[in-house]
């Protein structure tokens, strides 16, 4: 498959078995490795829901319902085969909020994107990387209480968000440089779902 050019949206999925759980588009920063996506504010994504409730944790049956990404803007890093994706959230005004450790399974490139599923646990790290946290640690024992995660790969998880969660503090590359003067190429549009994202 041919590579996405800077500025193509892409459909970036989260599969669970062998349906969507989740669609957002994304704006392909760079498609080298790490790969780099953008989602600004204002993009319409679908995000599972059922019961009248949105869904963190994957049950048997569920709707996708279109949704307003509305108050964050966010960087993207995702080295390819590794099991977690790199954030920097910034606000409205550019002001940068947080770095985020994103714990998902390694990206698979698709017709459309590149799919993958959340794995519940995240880690947040502070812009002046003095300090870090777990974040949902609550979500991922919802998981594993439902038999949707097993119980083994907690310390997986663990292990490999402590990693990322070091090359941030360690200014490994790409984080060796300040990320926080980033800014898209104002040619590109808030990205919408390419055509054909949502078939498998
Ligand atoms: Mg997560």
């Amino acid at each position: 498959m041919r590579r996405f050019e800077p500025g193509e949206p892409v459909a970036l999925r989260e599969i669970w078995k062998d349906q969507i759980w989740s669609a957002r588009p994304a704006t392909v920063v760079s498609h080298d490795n790490p790969l780099m996506f953008y989602l600004p504010i204002g993009v319409r994504w679908m995000c599972p829901r059922a019961g009248g409730q949105w869904l963190r944790i994957p049950r048997d049956e569920w709707q996708l319902v279109e949704r307003s990404w509305s108050d964050t803007r966010v960087l993207s890093f995702a080295r390819a085969g590794e099991g977690h994706a790199t954030l920097l959230f910034f606000d409205d005004d550019w002001t940068p909020r947080t770095w985020y450790v994103n714990l998902q399974e390694p990206l698979r490139r698709t017709s459309v994107g590149f799919d993958h599923m959340d794995q519940h646990l995240d880690a947040l790290v502070a812009i002046d990387r003095s300090a870090w946290s777990w974040k949902d640690e609550d979500e991922l024992a919802e998981a594993i209480s439902h038999g949707t995660l097993p119980p083994e790969d907690e310390s997986r998880l663990r292990s490999e968000g402590e990693r990322a969660v070091r090359r941030i503090l360690d200014r490994e590359p790409p984080f060796d440089r300040d990320w926080s003067d980033w800014r898209p190429d104002p040619s590109w549009p808030v990205p919408a779902l390419p055509e054909g994202w949502d078939r498998i």
